[in-house]
């Protein structure tokens, strides 16, 4: 049982290794006087050469391995033929030892080798002895009669010695023996045939005088230079294809690394940059349509504050796999930086299946995403732009894939195609983006101002500004069309200082007309990173000398959740400095009701969305209702905006809710009008007046005056 354990090729080792030595110490005693007699001043000579051969093999390089040849073999078996087989074995097993332990072998490999040569040489010796006497005893060890019988001999000697190594090499690689022998065959044979045939040289050119014999070793020494060159040029060839290997793999990752996102493991802007090239082209050649998707994820920010950076790139590298795990393996998914990905529908028949797409992506996501034990809901939006219906250049495809990315985020509609007019960056606007700046310089922008109404009193208790842009070729264009504008183009700080400045400057002139009304004005989400503003604030105050409460700012939900925290910090340093502050269309946001509770504000406007059609749609009453209770529990003002009937400012003031805004009341007006229409409406109201506005003969020609209210009556209210 253990015997199997052991590996055949020990057997082998340990077989050959006591046979050979044993031969060797049976050869030596078996030896009689005679044959150390030393038959020719050669010998030493010989051994010499045979252990410098030991000591330095030629090391030439087969097949990318390397293999010494051992050029001993030419000067022991020259020993052989001159004086006999003890002494060519007794010279080989010292060479052989001197050799392999100078090179560090162990010393069963050393006995090993000593063993196989001894057998080797004992055959041919006795082959030579037998056949034909050699070596003569006297005269010249042997003549030419005895060549075929030397030739015989040297066989002998070359297939034992080349079996017994080539089984070891063999067994040790688990080869089949014969398989080994005869795939080396040739090479041995050629070698050790120069080797062996080099030996009768030797000793013919020995007998004739021994000094020949170091200048036979000449070429020996030539082919030994010669071979180690081609050695050295062949591991240099070694290193370079290793090299070259590794290079080619490097490069290879390389290439893959510049196109692939590291996070996700999906292809990168380049790569998709180039796919949707290379669809834009197979769908030019087959007329079909290709369609291109932008995907942003909604609030990750947040995600990614809140969480921490590591969760956030797990929960990225989450959605990628969601995306594909939803797509065709055909479509391209890529993250094209952020929390954005790019989708790429390579062949689509419509704009309708494109939607389809988009509609199973963000199912897709409907699922909550498992990130540190957290269910995390995540929701999109996406973009869609189709070729060549939209463009047919990558770039013009991508930017409008965006440009309907961000409709569908401030839409929350989840995803949307791209179409021209609600494109901002539209030529037309990219135009007027480029004017905003001398329109703010030669003073083009100007403000009306839209009156904010008590409902239960009819007094006005302040006014918002709205801006507004008389352009010298289109006319007067609302702030939709130019504002947002700002936001793109950095001109938002600028922006909203002008428009502070100049609404604080009708708020003076105002009060100093006698009219102590507060005035509103809109800030954007731009504003609401503004670390600086604040002071700025507060240095118009003190240029118009206004008291803070006559100044209200308004922001929007949607602003507020571009980046809360720091939102959060700007309304607490306005708070800080009295200013109060208003949420602006308010029912449009996500803003949680935890959310407003932290904010330092004192107002909430109802947007005007669900205040016009409160009277026909059950939901917006209900929302109206809910909001005014909802400001009411916290204690805040609450401002219908949109009101545009009698009837809506009837119900509103049933609802308790406290200010009214809305073309109903007045439109917004130049400020040239608006002093008079506030100093006939006070006039009629009065302190302590019993009769919300009215005497409509009053007020000044504007827009507003024929949409003046009927008097709300508060004793109405009251009475409810
Ligand atoms: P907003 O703050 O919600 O302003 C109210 C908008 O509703 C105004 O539109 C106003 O004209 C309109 N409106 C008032 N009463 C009624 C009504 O009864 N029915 C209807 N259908 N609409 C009514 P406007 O002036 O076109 O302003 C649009 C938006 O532009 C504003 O919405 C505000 O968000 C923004 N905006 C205006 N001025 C500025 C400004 O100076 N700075 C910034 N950042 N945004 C401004
Ligand atoms: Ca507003
Ligand atoms: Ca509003």
């Amino acid at each position: 049982m253990r015997l199997r354990t052991i590996p055949p090729v020990f057997l082998y080792v340990a077989a050959v290794t006591s046979v050979g030595l044993a031969l060797l110490v049976a050869l030596i005693l078996m030896a009689a006087p005679g044959d150390f007699e030393v038959r020719s001043e050669t010998l030493w000579l010989f051994a010499s050469f045979a252990v410098l051969g030991e000591l330095f093999p030629i090391k030439v390089a087969r097949d990318g391995e390397e293999e010494e040849i051992t050029t001993s073999t030419t000067f022991v078996f020259a020993l052989l033929l001159s004086e006999g087989t003890v002494v060519a074995v007794v010279a080989q097993a010292v060479a052989s030892l001197i050799g392999d332990v100078s090179r560090g072998k162990p010393l069963w490999k050393a006995a090993f080798n000593v063993s196989q040569t001894t057998i080797s040489l004992a055959a041919a010796g006795a082959v030579l002895e037998v056949v034909a006497g050699v070596p003569n005893v006297a005269g010249p060890p042997f003549g030419t009669a005895d060549l075929p019988a030397i030739m015989l001999g040297a066989g002998v000697f070359f297939l034992t010695n080349n079996f017994l190594a080539g089984a070891a090499l063999a067994l040790a690689q688990r080869v089949p023996i014969v398989r080994y022998l005869r795939d080396d065959f040739a090479f041995q044979a050629l070698t050790s045939g120069v080797l062996l045939a080099l030996s009768l040289i030797v000793v013919v050119a020995a007998a004739f005088s021994p000094l020949l014999v170091p200048l036979l070793a000449l070429p020996v020494v030539a082919v030994y230079r010669s071979a180690s060159t081609s050695l050295e040029n062949a591991r240099l060839v070694g290193r370079l294809e290793q090299s070259l290997v590794q290079l080619t793999e490097q490069a290879a990752k390389n290439q893959y690394q510049a196109l692939h996102d590291a996070l996700t493991d999906l292809p990168n802007r380049v790569l998709f940059h180039d796919r949707v090239q290379q669809a834009i082209r197979a769908s030019q050649r087959e007329r079909s349509s290709v369609a291109v998707m932008i995907m942003d994820l909604d609030h990750f920010k947040e995600i990614n504050d809140t969480l921490g950076h590591h969760n956030g790139d797990r929960l990225l590298q989450q959605v990628g796999l969601r995306l594909r795990g939803v797509l065709r393996e055909s479509d391209t998914v890529a993250r094209l930086g952020g929390d954005e990905f790019g989708i790429l529908l390579p062949q689509v028949s419509d704009a309708a299946t494109a939607t389809t797409v988009a509609a199973k992506v963000l199912k897709g996501l409907e699922d909550p995403l498992m990130v540190d034990g957290l269910a995390l809901d995540i929701t999109a939006s996406i973009g869609i732009a189709i070729c060549p219906q939209h463009g047919e250049d990558v770039d013009v495809l991508l930017r409008r894939a965006d440009v309907a990315m961000y409709v569908a985020k401030a839409s929350h509609s989840g995803y949307e195609v791209y179409t021209v007019r609600r494109d901002r960056y539209s030529p037309g606007r990219l135009a007027l983006a480029g004017e905003l700046r001398r329109a703010l310089r030669d003073n083009e922008l100007v403000l009306h101002f839209q009156p904010k109404v008590e409902l239960r009193s009819g007094r006005v208790a302040g006014v918002e500004a709205l801006l507004r842009w008389h352009h010298p070729r289109r006319g007067l264009l609302p702030p939709d069309e130019f504002v947002p504008l700002a936001e793109h183009t950095g001109l938002m700080r600028p922006l909203t200082l002008y428009v502070l400045d100049a609404a604080l400057g009708e708020c003076r002139t105002l009060h100093d007309l006698g009219l102590p009304v507060s005035v509103s004005v809109n800030l954007s989400a731009r504003n609401l990173s503004d670390l600086g503003l604040p002071d700025e604030v507060v240095r118009l105050l003190h240029k118009w000398d206004i008291d803070p409460r006559f100044l209200e700012l308004e922001i929007t939900e949607t602003s507020l959740m571009v980046d809360p925290a720091r939102a959060m910090d700007v309304l607490a340093r306005l708070s800080a400095r009295r200013i109060r502050l208003s949420i602006d269309d308010f029912g449009t946001g996500y803003s949680s009701l935890a959310f407003l509770r932290q904010l330092p504000v004192d107002e909430i406007k109802i947007d005007k969305s669900f205040v016009m059609n409160m009277l026909s749609d059950e939901n917006d009453a209900v929302i109206v209702r809910s909001t005014i209770d909802l400001g009411r529990n916290l204690g805040l003002r609450v401002v219908a905006e949109g009101v545009e009937s009698e009837e809506i400012w009837d119900r509103l003031a049933v609802m308790g809710c406290d200010l009214a805004q809305g073309h109903y009341l007045a439109e917004p007006m130049p400020p040239e009008a608006l002093a008079a229409w506030l100093q006939s409406t006070t006039a009629d109201l009065g302190p302590g007046a019993e009769s919300p506005p009215n005497g409509q003969a009053e007020r000044p020609a504007s827009p507003a005056r024929d949409a003046l209210p009927d008097t709300p009556d508060p004793s109405a209210i009251s009475g409810q």
